[in-house]
């Protein structure tokens, strides 16, 4: 009953605006602000899938963000698995991993990085979420008498999930992207939830971002596949408010016109999305074709507040950095038949990124695949040329050894060093076989009978593991953890007390740490009680800094992670 009565509230609202928009556009902003009336942008892509949606749907609401308003985003992912937690980088991206343990797709990553908030898992749907919610309420006879169908028991939960976080918090906009391509089966009950959305009243506009190819033989950029993908969103109910094009070069007028034309928008409203060399200047490209002051205008909002400056101050002054700061990864999740995806590491790369620019310096990342090293050896001299070395979390046997010489040989020449979750483990690894004599010393992950596990399971893994219930079961989000005084990472980050997300099922083996320690590692943070060694540092070498956690996850452009902060610093002295 309360529903349809806003519901009702927010028709009326938006009938006395239409009908007198000049004189009353004060009185119907006090009111929509009394009533919490949240906004949706709904992004949906078309096309080809890979257009960088994500980063499209985090610079928008950024723009809005810098107005003022308080924004958040939803990320809809078509596909059947709960979520990321079981796909292998490879398919998808990096697994994203939030404060509240969740395991998500990348693009996540990248709203949390553009507006520097924190978002709950429960801002990721996928279609695997979503019938399981409606099965166990058929289950519970909450549909009693009735047929239980794809329209509207679907369509309901998935309203039901957007609109979840404005019922929660006051949020003045949502940005809701959906994965895929329009077209695609799998995202078809997604978009027809979102179409309803408006026909019930939400304040909803569309925006429909699809590509632009220029073909090589004819030199010219085509707009039919853009067209096509808007008349099928079209079919399915929804006019797109703004058509966003991705394309190499920027879209001309002549393009623009014909877009306009065959998608029955007006021009203005075609936005051209052309490549840049940093990510977060798709912002600046958005406001110069006046992106946040049109979506304003569609929803008859005023900008609150302007804080741009800052912002793209920022942007123009990383620009300028012409000192390059070279940083190895030395990862194995890279080659997928004969291309190469650092899309595995996306935070990673962020995070040095954030770090060189907040120390003056233009990144350069190696990418270095360890199955290299196990190939040829003599390889890891090339090590030499970087300025600092990070061996990033991952899972499973292939390229482990590759990994664990590349720890050796930068312990060893003094390289700055920055190992993250698995680069923790098999820093520790490496220590105890090569410093502690140790020689059988492994990971149980990968030897399952080394006669010296100094990584074991954690103990409540080990059931998890013999029952096969893999889905949400690793060690996830964030743990809190104690730095011991006067250590290189407590320094850092100045505090005694941090949190840092996790996502892990072996940590170090509590019986190998005093001979670890005796031989001169030094664990620097610990769980509360004592048990779990989150970070590690040797004191002798200029940086040699690892931890159990992912402290890429909170890496923002001005606020950077302290540990990449260390590396980077090291490798500046280098
Ligand atoms: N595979 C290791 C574990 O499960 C490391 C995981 C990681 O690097 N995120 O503990």
């Amino acid at each position: 009953m309360w529903f349809d009565f806003f519901q009702c509230i927010k028709l009326k609202t938006e009938l006395i605006f239409f009908e007198n928009q000049n004189h009353l556009n004060h009185i119907t902003y006090f009111i929509l602000l009394l009533i919490g009336m949240v906004n949706y942008i709904i992004v949906t892509g078309g096309v080809v899938s890979g257009l960088g949606k994500g980063i499209t749907t985090a610079s928008i609401g950024k723009i809005l963000q810098l107005h003022g308003y308080k924004v958040t985003a939803i990320k809809i992912d078509p596909y059947i698995n709960c979520d990321a937690g079981t796909l292998r980088p490879t398919e998808h991206g990096e697994v994203w991993v939030t404060e509240d343990g969740g395991e998500i797709d990348q693009d996540l990553g990248h709203y949390e990085r553009f507006l520097d908030i924190n978002i709950p898992k429960c801002q990721n749907i996928t279609t695997g979420q979503v019938y399981q919610a409606v099965i166990e309420k058929e289950r519970k006879g909450e549909y009693l008498g009735k047929t239980v169908q794809p329209i509207p028991h679907v369509t309901d939960e998935i309203k039901r999930r957007v609109r979840k976080p404005s019922q929660e918090e006051k949020f003045d906009f949502i940005i809701v992207e959906i994965g895929g391509t329009v077209g695609d089966y799998e995202n078809v009950l997604f978009l027809e939830a979102v179409r309803q959305m408006k026909l019930e009243g939400d304040k909803v506009l569309y925006v429909h971002v699809t590509y632009v190819p220029v073909l090589d033989a004819l030199g010219e950029a085509k707009t039919k596949p853009t067209q096509h993908s808007v008349k099928l969103l079209r079919e399915i109910g929804i006019q797109p408010d703004f058509v966003i094009t991705r394309s190499d070069d920027p879209l001309d007028d002549v393009r623009r016109e014909k877009i306009a034309m065959f998608c029955n928008i007006h021009e203005d409203d075609v936005i051209s999305d052309s490549n840049v060399k940093n990510i977060y200047d798709v912002t600046s490209l958005f406001e110069e074709q006046l992106l946040s002051k049109k979506i304003l205008h569609k929803l008859n909002l005023k900008k609150d507040r302007n804080d741009l400056k800052t912002w793209s101050n920022f942007l123009e002054k990383i620009k300028k950095f012409d000192k390059k700061v070279e940083i190895g990864v030395v990862g194995k999740y890279f080659d997928i038949g004969s291309f190469n995806l650092p899309d595995s590491y996306v935070s990673v790369i962020e995070a040095v990124k954030h770090a060189a620019w907040n120390n003056n310096l233009s990144p350069n990342i190696r990418w270095i695949n360890s199955k290299v090293f196990e190939k040829k050896p003599e390889k890891l001299s090339t090590l030499d040329e970087l300025d600092g070395v990070i061996v990033p979390g991952g899972f499973g046997l292939s390229g482990i050894q590759g990994k664990i010489d590349a720890i050796q040989y930068v312990r060893e020449h003094g390289i700055p060093y920055l190992g993250l979750c698995l680069g923790m483990q098999l820093a520790v690894v490496e220590y105890a076989q090569n410093a502690c004599n140790l020689k059988d010393a492994n990971s149980r992950e990968v030897d399952k009978k080394t006669s010296h596990p100094v990584i074991d399971f954690i103990p409540e893994q080990v059931s998890i593991l013999q029952e096969s219930r893999y889905g949400a079961t690793m060690r996830l989000g964030a743990y809190p953890a104690l730095l011991k005084k006067g250590t290189l990472v407590q320094k850092l980050y100045g505090k005694n007390k941090v949190f840092e997300r996790h996502r892990h099922r072996y940590e170090v083996n509590p019986e190998y740490v005093k001979i670890l320690e005796e031989n001169g590692l030094v664990f620097s943070g610990r769980s509360p009680d004592g048990v779990l060694m989150e970070f590690m540092e040797l004191s002798s070498h200029p940086y040699f800094v690892a931890t159990q956690a992912h402290p890429e996850f909170k890496s923002r452009p001005m606020k950077p992670a302290p540990l990449f902060q260390g590396l980077i610093q090291a490798a500046l002295k280098r």
